[in-house]
């Protein structure tokens, strides 16, 4: 392709930038791919999605067989106990052998893996600071995937003791008495939940009038009555104005109203989970022409293009939601350019779910965007309840929530609570994907007894003809 010595190089190797590189090359480009972790995989692999998800499943077992197994007319004799280092340990495993199986598929590729901290020298030119050595590579083609960081409150520095990011929650290495969790969004509510399961008392702190802001209101609603049933204190509208941190603890001080005297929590433990900020520290970004924008993120056009011809950025560097499958989907399609294929990602159909239980998952507009979008629509709604294999799992929390142009009945948004819902969203996905309609779910033979029946039963509803309610 040119002179350089490759066509391209990926400075990070989370899921935007390792995807990106073996895109790069099954297309046939060059490709090497900078990482200053020991491990690869970023955040999403190392300390996000797949280690929460972990846990995530094994505090549920846990609290099945505490809760749930009597119902079921299977006696466990004694109490389940709690082995929470073997609990770590499965974690910690399926984290190695997902990191290393990314290893091997840089190996299977051909991807050249340069260990050490990458900057931009100029649109060509990453200087790579290792442990022992500097490199300068070369490449036709930059693609800046260095991911985000846990933003951290100037009141409440991290201690990784007391004071703790999902990074700390995700270690701990024994229950916290009292944990408290700034921050009702998918890692505040998902880690509460692990700790809650396990026995913590668990309180949230949320400055928004609802839990998971960006989400359905109905739903975020019934995902709050749900988790306030399995013992989690939620304060919404109330916001940490100031912390002491002590050898016992933590007191955090809450505001709800200005007019009332403000509130104490204690805690043994604060979890701050405020969302997370671009990360390309040392990475020169701005001294070779990449302009950044509001919130630090770095500014991109429709193609992923920065300001500066021949460096791309992907992920959760780049606007849109901080989510692995957006920052995957984007390395694939800035690849394809790079190759003159014609890559693209559909920001329209992006799903986004909490891995509580019951589950939260979303794709499209939610009501209030829709009203606010001034689009006519109309509404239908199933209940988990009506469902004959909801019943026998013992999983009749929930519902599915449909909204369909009135006019077109085009699909603008599907939104579930409920169990398996991170399963059940990928239909309506492929379904807006496809530019369908409510009639289109609602046509379609969907298995019995199935879960998946309550989408076609609330597709069936948008037009006032679901047979089981
Ligand atoms: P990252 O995964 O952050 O990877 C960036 C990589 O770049 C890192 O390996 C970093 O070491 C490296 N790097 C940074 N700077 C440099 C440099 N200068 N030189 C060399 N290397 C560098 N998303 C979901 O979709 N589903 C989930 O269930 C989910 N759960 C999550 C749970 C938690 C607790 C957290 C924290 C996040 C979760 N996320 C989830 C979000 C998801 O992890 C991120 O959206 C995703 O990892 C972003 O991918 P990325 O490739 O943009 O960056």
């Amino acid at each position: 392709m040119s002179d350089y010595m490759f066509d391209v190089v990926v400075i990070g190797s989370g899921p935007g930038g390792y995807v990106a590189a073996i895109r790069a090359a099954q297309l046939g480009l060059k490709t090497c791919i900078v990482e200053k972790y020991p491990s690869l995989g970023g955040t999403c692999l190392n300390v996000g999605c797949i280690p929460s998800k972990a846990l995530l499943e094994s505090s549920e077992l846990f609290a099945v067989a505490r809760d749930k197994m009597a119902d079921h007319g299977v006696v466990l004799g004694a109490e389940p106990g709690l082995d929470l280092a073997a609990m770590q340990a499965r974690k910690a495993r399926i984290v190695t052998e997902l990191t290393d199986g990314v290893a091997g598929l840089m190996k299977k590729n051909k991807i050249q893996m340069i260990r050490g901290h990458g900057s931009l020298l100029d649109a060509h030119t990453v200087k790579v600071a290792g442990d022992e050595k500097q490199d300068t590579v070369t490449a036709a083609n930059v693609i800046l995937a260095s991911g985000s960081k846990a933003v951290e409150l100037p009141f409440l520095p991290f201690d990784d003791e007391r004071v703790v990011n999902s990074t700390g929650a995700l270690a701990f290495e024994e229950v916290p008495a009292r944990l408290a969790v700034i921050g009702a969004g998918a890692v505040g509510l998902e880690l509460g939940s692990v700790w809650r399961r396990l026995g913590a008392e668990v309180t949230v702190v949320e400055m928004l009038p609802q839990i998971t802001p960006f989400a359905d209101r109905q739903l975020a609603k019934a995902l709050q009555r749900s988790l306030k049933g399995q013992g989690v204190d939620i304060r919404l509208k109330t916001r940490v104005t100031g912390a002491e941190v002590d050898e016992g603890g933590v007191t955090l001080t809450l505001e709800k109203d200005k007019a009332k005297e403000p509130e104490s929590l204690r805690c043994d433990r604060v979890l701050v989970a405020v969302g997370r900020r671009p990360y390309h520290e040392g990475m020169g970004l701005e001294a070779a022409g990449v302009e950044l924008e509001d919130g630090g993120r770095v500014k991109v056009d429709g193609h992923l293009r920065t300001s500066l011809p021949g460096v791309y950025a992907i992920g959760d560097l780049v606007r849109g939601p901080m989510l692995a499958h957006k920052a995957e989907d984007e390395g694939v399609a800035v690849a394809e350019r790079i190759a003159g294929k014609p890559g693209h990602v559909n920001y329209d159909a992006i799903p986004s779910i909490v891995y509580t239980e019951p589950e939260l998952a979303s794709v499209g507009l939610s009501e209030e965007a829709a009203k606010a979008s001034k689009v006519k629509y109309k509404v239908g709604r199933f209940l988990f309840r009506a469902n004959g294999r909801a019943k026998a799992l013992g999983a009749e929390e929930g519902m599915v929530k449909i909204l369909a142009d009135a006019k077109t009945d085009r699909l603008l948004g599907v939104h579930m609570v409920g169990a398996r819902a991170s399963e059940m969203i990928a239909e309506a996905v492929v379904a807006m994907e496809f530019g369908g309609s409510a009639e289109d779910l609602a046509r379609s033979v969907h298995a019995h007894p199935t879960l998946s029946e309550i989408v076609k039963e609330a597709a069936m509803a948008v037009d006032g003809r679901s047979i089981h309610s």
